[in-house]
């Protein structure tokens, strides 16, 4: 039975419906294990979605041993590779620079289907060098008698054409870096280090397979950006950042669902990182009222705390700038550690973070440093890379009191209108 689960569905679950399909689960539990017995037949189900199939048909008996089929691990990748490439080294079709083990490394999370995909991709790539692109598109056919596929042929399909369905998504998380991260001061170097550690300790510790993290501070001061580095670095085949963003609108059951479906693959990698930003975004937190979804916090609680599944690892990456929320909802104690980050404290920090940004000339710089030695400072990252955008739009004579001007002002609204501003 190719998909079963189309056939096989919960009975019960299904609104509306005449109870044909009720029917038909039915007769063929009776079937497999009724009154009559099977004897001597095997019977194979498959299925993407063990969790929709009734029940019943999983007791033993009936379908009662279970086989996850995984995604290959690199040696998997390597005798899958060999098996789709072996006809074209019969035929001689392959240059001698493609490695198969290299390609192995490089096709973290593909699976069968897509290692297949990249070989018949870097097949058609080759052919397309043998076009001639005239009036007519035709064949040369003097070259293509000598045909190869080549390494580039591989690597040009493996960054344009297959992308692993599952697992890393480099875009998804490049765009929250996209300006980079800039080492302002101690504090930043700090964060990282911690994330590097606890990136070692869930790749490391056998007794620790579940490692959460929280990183808090005010808004602006870079969280996304710095879990999205921290995750980047750890290099795990499986990164997904679950984001309110892409669930804008959602009901929330709809978002309870998606943010267990993520977890759910996570679970399925050796090793995973997930990161959940904005957490009192995601759920809907106002604080007029004060209102949230409880059901996404329930179902977050439970997730955060939820160990994967043996010889598995994850990291989770929280993001918030309300930390005093979460505590009152008791989902701080569901993490195992909080990291604060910080925002930019004093004229030092400014002028270095200046520096790295190379936004104004060196001139500019120096007044701006001057003018800002030894004063107190309280502005987040992504503020600051704001503010500098505003004031290099100016006449170059004027974006150094436009900017001063800036931060000032920016100072000024801080510390009467956030609760983080005066500490
Ligand atoms: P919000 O409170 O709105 O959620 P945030 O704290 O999540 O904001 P980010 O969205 O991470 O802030 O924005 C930080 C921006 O600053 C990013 O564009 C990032 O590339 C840039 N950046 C540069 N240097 C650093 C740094 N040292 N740490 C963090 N972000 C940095
Ligand atoms: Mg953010």
């Amino acid at each position: 039975f190719d998909e079963i689960d189309a056939i096989c569905k919960q009975r019960g679950s299904m609104a509306g419906s005449t109870g044909v399909h009720d029917t038909v689960v039915n007769q063929l539990l009776s079937k497999i294990d009724g009154v009559e017995q099977l004897n001597n037949i095997l019977v194979i189900g498959m299925t993407n979605r063990p969790d929709l199939i009734d029940e019943a048909l999983l007791r033993p008996g009936r379908m009662e041993v279970k086989m996850e089929i995984g995604l290959p691990d690199e040696k998997g990748r390597i005798q899958i590779l060999h098996i789709h490439t072996a006809k074209m080294r019969q035929h001689d079709l392959l240059t001698r620079d493609v490695d198969i083990k290299e390609l192995a490394v490089e096709t973290k999370n593909y699976s069968g289907a897509e290692l297949e995909g990249l070989v018949r991709a870097a097949q058609s790539t080759a052919m397309n060098r043998h076009i001639k692109a005239s009036n007519t598109v035709e064949v040369n056919i003097e070259t293509a008698e000598k045909l190869q596929v080549c390494r580039l042929d591989f690597l040009g399909s493996l960054n344009n054409d297959i992308k692993p369905a599952f697992g890393t998504n480099q875009e998804d998380y490049a765009s929250y870096i996209m300006n980079g991260i800039i080492r302002w001061g101690d504090p930043v170097s700090a964060v990282l280090e911690d994330g590097e550690l606890l990136v070692q300790q869930t790749k490391n510790s056998d007794r620790t397979p579940l490692v959460s993290v929280l990183l808090e501070g005010p808004p602006n001061s870079g969280k996304t950006a710095l879990a999205a580095k921290i995750s980047e670095d750890s290099q795990f085949p499986f990164i997904k950042i679950c984001s309110p963003d892409k669930m804008i609108g959602h009901s929330e059951i709809a978002k309870c669902q998606a943010i267990k479906k993520i977890f759910e693959d996570a679970y399925k990698s050796q090793l995973s990182c997930v990161v959940v930003d904005d957490i009192e975004r995601l759920l809907d937190y106002v604080p007029i009222g004060p209102r949230f979804s409880n059901l996404v916090l329930q179902a977050l609680l439970v997730l955060l705390k939820k160990p994967p599944p043996k010889g598995r690892k994850l990291l989770i990456i929280g993001t918030t700038s309300r930390k005093d929320v979460l505590q009152e909802m008791e989902m701080l104690d569901a993490f195992s550690t909080t990291v604060h980050i910080p925002n930019i404290s004093s004229g030092e920090q400014l002028v270095d973070a200046l520096e790295l940004l190379g936004s104004f000339q060196d001139a500019e710089r120096a007044s701006i440093a001057k003018a800002v030695k030894g004063r107190g400072l309280w502005i987040g990252i992504k503020k600051l890379l704001m503010l500098i955008e505003m004031s290099v739009q100016m006449d170059p004579g004027y974006r150094v009191s436009k900017f001063l001007s800036l931060l000032k002002e920016e100072g000024a609204r801080s510390s009467t209108s956030s609760k983080f501003a005066v500490i």
